[in-house]
Order: C-alpha cells, then sequence, then structure tokens
C-alpha cells in the first residue's frame, strides 16, 4: 500500500524520553517545560520572533480573525483546505473569493482589488503547497485599501521566500503541525504574528485569561499539551532529514514529468521550498479518474487535493471562479514522504504514463 503521504514517527524511545519530562513536572499542559521547548526551538530554526504553539492548525486562523476584529467580507482564495473557509464562516465573516494564478496555484493578486468593498476587513489567503503568494502585492494592497493580511501558511513549514520563513509575512500567518504535515505534533498548529498583536492573540488563545483571577475579554482555548510538544520535539531532529529525502522524490518526479503534457506546480522565483506536496493537474477530470482508478487498483492511493473547490461549500455564496474550479477537478497529489522508494516511484509513474 502506497499512500499520499506516511506520518513520520521517530523512534518511539526517544519520544518517551522526552515525554519523561513532564512525568517529572507532574505538568501536562498550561504552557508546560515542553511546549516552552518546543517554541524556543521552532522560533530559533525559523527565526522567527513571535510564534504561539497551538492544538491544530485551525484555531489560530479563527483566534486571528476573532483577535483583529474582522468582520464583513474577508477576501479569500478558493483553492485551499476547507479550514480557510469555514474559519471565516465560522467567525461570523463573509469569504468572498478571488481566483487563483493559472501556474502558482495561489490567490491571483491582480483581481483582489476588484473584490474589496466598503465591507472588506481583510486577504486570507493560502500559500498553498508551500508556494508563496505575492505577498508584496497583496500588502501594498492591504496598506493602500486599510486591510489586515492573513495567510494560512499550513504547509509551510521550512520555507523561506526571500531569504526569510515565510511565516514572517503579513500581520498573521498559521501553520498546521497536522501528522499529514511535513513537521508534525500529532494534532498541533501555530500562530506567528507581528509583535504588536502578540498579546491579544496569547490571551485569546487562553480563554482570555489575565493571570488566574481576571480576564483582558473573550477567549477560548487552543493550547498546546505537553505530549503534543514532546512528539514535535522528537521529530524536529529529523526534520532536515525528511526534506533531504523528499527533495529527492521530487527530483524523480519533476523529471518524468518534464516529458509529458501534464502541467506540474510552479514555484514563485526566490522561493526555498520545502518539498511538502507533489501535485500534477492533468488534461481533464476524465484523465485524472482514469489516472487515480488504475493507481488505486494496484494500491496505490493519491489524493485528490484540493477538491471541491470551496466554492463549492454548502453554506457560501460562491462567486465564480473558472480557473479555481477547473484546476480543482483536474489535480492530484501524488505520494510523497520520506523514504519513498526509487522503485515505487517509478512503478507508480510507469502506470500513470499508460493511464493517461
Ligand atoms: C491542514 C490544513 C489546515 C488545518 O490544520 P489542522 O492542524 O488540521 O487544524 C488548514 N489549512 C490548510 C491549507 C491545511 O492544509
Amino acid at each position: 500500500m502506497i499512500n499520499v503521504t506516511k506520518t513520520f514517527l521517530p523512534p518511539q524511545e526517544e519520544y518517551q524520553n522526552i515525554l519523561q519530562r513532564a512525568w517529572d513536572t507532574g505538568w501536562m499542559t498550561n504552557r508546560g517545560v515542553l511546549v516552552k521547548e518546543l517554541e524556543a526551538t521552532l522560533k530559533a530554526y525559523l527565526g522567527v520572533p513571535n510564534m504561539i504553539a497551538m492544538t491544530n492548525g485551525t484555531l489560530p486562523l479563527q483566534i486571528a480573525i476573532k483577535a483583529l476584529c474582522l468582520t464583513g467580507e474577508i477576501i479569500t482564495t478558493p483553492f485551499s483546505y476547507v479550514a480557510t473557509t469555514s474559519s471565516i464562516v465560522w467567525e461570523g465573516c463573509t469569504p468572498v473569493f478571488v481566483d487563483i494564478h493559472p501556474e502558482y496555484l495561489t490567490i491571483d493578486e491582480t483581481k483582489i482589488e476588484a473584490a474589496i468593498t466598503p465591507k472588506t476587513s481583510a486577504i486570507l489567503a493560502t500559500h498553498v503547497f508551500g508556494n508563496p503568494c505575492d505577498v508584496e502585492t497583496i500588502q501594498a494592497i492591504a496598506d493602500r485599501n486599510g486591510l489586515k493580511v492573513l495567510y494560512d501558511a499550513a504547509h509551510c513549514f521550512g520555507v523561506e521566500y526571500q531569504g526569510k520563513s515565510l511565516f514572517n509575512y503579513g500581520d498573521v500567518s498559521t501553520c498546521s503541525f497536522h501528522a499529514t504535515k511535513l513537521f508534525h505534533t500529532g494534532e498541533g498548529g501555530a500562530l506567528f504574528c507581528r509583535p504588536e498583536y502578540y498579546d491579544t492573540m496569547y490571551s485569546h488563545h487562553n480563554f482570555g485569561h489575565d493571570g488566574p483571577e481576571a480576564f483582558h475579554g473573550l477567549g477560548i482555548n487552543a493550547k498546546m499539551s505537553e505530549p503534543q510538544a514532546a512528539m514535535g520535539l522528537a521529530v524536529f531532529p529529523y526534520f532536515d532529514r525528511i526534506m533531504e529525502s523528499r527533495k529527492a522524490s521530487v527530483s524523480l518526479y519533476r523529471e518524468f514529468f518534464s516529458g509529458l503534457p501534464l502541467q506540474v506546480l510552479r514555484l514563485r522565483e526566490g522561493t526555498q521550498w520545502n518539498y511538502s506536496y507533489f501535485p500534477i493537474i492533468f488534461e481533464s477530470e476524465a484523465q485524472l479518474l482514469r489516472v487515480k482508478a488504475a493507481l488505486e487498483a494496484q494500491n496505490i492511493s493519491p489524493r485528490r487535493y484540493f477538491y471541491p473547490s470551496l466554492t463549492m461549500l454548502p453554506y457560501v455564496n460562491s462567486k465564480v471562479c473558472d480557473l479555481a474550479n477547473s484546476i480543482a477537478e483536474r489535480i492530484l497529489c501524488l505520494p510523497l514522504y520520506l523514504n519513498l522508494e526509487a522503485e515505487e516511484q517509478d512503478r507508480l509513474l510507469a502506470i500513470i504514463k499508460s493511464a493517461i
């Protein structure tokens, strides 16, 4: 069985040794030693000053929308995981979809201004598959129109753009440390923000507490726990190895597809990528379904990331986004994980070649 991804598990003993330190303190959550150590480790590695570890990658989006007091309309991308749109709706705002760039697959920045109305409060875009949005243009649009900028950077652990972590862009960026992501804590995530927002974000993720007996305001519980942080600390030392291995698999895929009429992801110039996903875009949905069935018949499971387009969600007033809708119907992510064997890749590529 070859799946689209395989969760990296560190040697169990290493996880247990780290977890033992939580046992020694008798402290399982509320920012124990392991959460603090994980935050310090990741901040140093990524070069990000303001980070809050959280319990998943969805709550930081919701907290950011709440804490920045966003209301009305939020301009967003239809090509992402459902959490990007559901967070907007959950916080009582309205998603306004803007179509995507045909090659980068990120929000088409040239179409954002036409979607701004007096009700627009922010832009929430996704660096999809770890490919950066046009952050400079988006920031300039936001500045001209008094909007906040949020990035769903769930796929971006380890990605650098113009020489620094992609998490440094926008008012707030969020990441997911879910088990299917490149760096993971089982379930987990983080919020990165400008320094002036740190205290509010922090307070919101901890019930709004201002010390044990007072409250700043409304909050929720998004705290990361010690067992989650222990997993992160056990996985982290392997992160560079994970990226190296995936890099080799990606080169093999790229070389193969350069000889076929199928579209692969184009990375934005200035990006040092993390090899998080390998999507291919077929000429038609029929061709995709043919290839997918042929792979599945051989116990190989690619995934339709991201399908359907978020404009199809039953709780949004969908706006036509022709490109996003079309790409969502034709895109398939191929298996990619640490130690995916070259022979396995060759086998699945031969199946694709004969099925297209
Ligand atoms: C995984 C993912 C999320 C959600 O993260 P969780 O940690 O599962 O809550 C949000 N946005 C995108 C684009 C994702 O891929």
